[in-house]
């Protein structure tokens, strides 16, 4: 550095101004990348060993602490020396602070264009940021907002609610379960207040007769003879059964039915049944056949609870077939285990029936099977004891012809299906 003052203040001291100095300046002896920078006495830079920032003031480009050069007593310039490795920080100068800009030069305005614009894109993508984030977290949430509605209303007591979800993802397949769901709810529900009002129906018939023979009874109307308190006993027998009956469906259709599984001879649960019913078919003047093959295999079953299957197709085969008639009780191998059939000559179902004759509470003639005493739920109890055995029932029949009911019971119990 010494040695670059002392060259510059000759070359001062020669020319008696700085012109032309920019090429000694490049030749001066630096270390590798160090800088050299002279300024005039007025600021100016007149010498930079990169010669990048000749003709700019020294404040414009942030030099500082420099060494005066000084030629006969008087300030002629300042050397500044900058290291490898320092840096120089630049800033961009107020309006007009550059040398020869004015607040409106071309180049000035450009930067202040540039300025404002960069802030106004910055302000426009944050906003824009922030309604699109909004806007894309209520997409995402909807169908979840749609489904914490449709779960409020079904638990309020509306079954009959259902969610609106169109979209084909998860959201959508969630919304079809949860309609299904709903859906279900609201069937069991429906046949929870049938079952009620038709036990209630079924209750009322017996007893309002019971009642009503008592009360004329007491008033003297009626004498309180055989015929009469028969007619009670009757009434009373209706209403056990009823009982009965809906506590083994009851127990059956909630899986509580506890079945006596042993080895089972069906040949002779069914000739049993079938001696049994002799004295019924006599009474009505029904022939009752019975076809059972040689050498059915032994299932496993509940045979108490067979023989009421038995039982029950029996006395409906009876009581809707006319005095003359003809019934067959039949039993035979089938693929995996056995399969009865029992068959009558008598009045037929009608097709549109046929589908619903296994449900509870369900009469084809109502006030006739009400005639009979049965209060629609034999074949129910039927269905649900076959296929609590892992077997199958089902009626063919043919108006005026008569009908024939099957059921099969496999050889080795399986689970029941639903
Ligand atoms: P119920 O106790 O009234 O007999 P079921 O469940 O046993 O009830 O039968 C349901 C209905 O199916 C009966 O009310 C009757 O209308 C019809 N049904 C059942 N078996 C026969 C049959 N063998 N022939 C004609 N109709 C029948």
């Amino acid at each position: 550095m010494q040695r670059a003052e002392q060259i510059l203040e000759d070359y001062y001291a020669a020319n008696g101004s700085w012109s032309g100095v920019q090429g000694l300046v490049r030749s001066l002896p630096t270390f590798v990348s160090d800088r050299l920078v002279l300024a005039d006495s007025s600021g100016t830079i007149v010498g930079d060993t990169n010669g990048q920032w000749l003709g700019n003031s020294v404040q414009s480009v942030g030099l500082s602490k420099p060494a005066n050069i000084v030629v006969s007593g008087q300030d002629v310039g300042k050397l500044y020396l900058l290291s490898a490795g320092m840096v120089v920080v630049q800033f961009i100068p107020p309006v007009g602070a550059i040398s020869g800009q004015t607040p409106s030069s071309p180049e000035q305005r450009f930067l202040n264009h540039v300025n404002t614009s960069l802030v106004i894109a910055g302000v426009v993508g944050a906003a824009v940021a922030i309604f699109l984030g909004l806007f894309l977290t209520r997409q995402f949430t909807k169908p979840i907002r749609a489904l914490k509605k449709g779960a409020a209303r079904i638990a309020g007591g509306d079954l009959a609610y259902r969610v609106e979800v169109n979209s084909r993802d998860e959201f959508g397949e969630l919304a079809n379960s949860f309609n299904s769901m709903a859906a279900s709810l609201d069937s069991s529900e429906q046949s929870r207040r049938r079952l009620f009002a038709d036990i209630a129906h079924e209750l009322r018939t017996p007893l309002s007769v019971i009642g009503g023979t008592v009360d004329a009874m007491l008033d003297g109307v009626y004498k309180p003879s055989t015929d009469n308190l028969n007619s009670i006993k009757e009434e009373t027998e209706v209403l056990t059964r009823l009982v009965a009956e809906l506590r083994d469906l009851s127990l059956a259709e909630s899986g509580h039915l506890k079945l006596e599984i042993e080895p089972t001879n069906l040949a002779e649960l069914v000739q049993r049944r079938v001696s049994q019913a002799e004295v019924i078919a006599r009474g009505k003047n029904i022939t009752l056949n019975t076809n059972i093959a040689d050498g059915l295999p032994e299932i496993e079953a509940d045979g108490r609870r067979i023989e009421q299957v038995v039982a029950n197709l029996l006395d409906n085969a009876f009581n809707h077939t006319p005095s003359g008639g003809t019934v067959t009780v039949a039993a035979s191998a089938d693929t995996d285990g056995v399969m009865v059939s029992v068959a009558d000559t008598g009045e037929g179902i009608p097709a549109e029936h046929l589908p619903y004759i296994f449900e509870r509470f369900y009469r084809v003639d109502d006030a006739r099977s009400r005639k009979t005493g049965g209060a629609g739920l034999g074949l129910a109890i039927a269905k649900q004891m076959v296929e609590l055995h892992g077997g199958k029932i089902w009626v063919e029949s043919e108006v005026g012809k008569g009908s024939k009911f099957y059921f099969t019971l496999p050889e080795k119990r399986q689970k029941s299906v639903p």
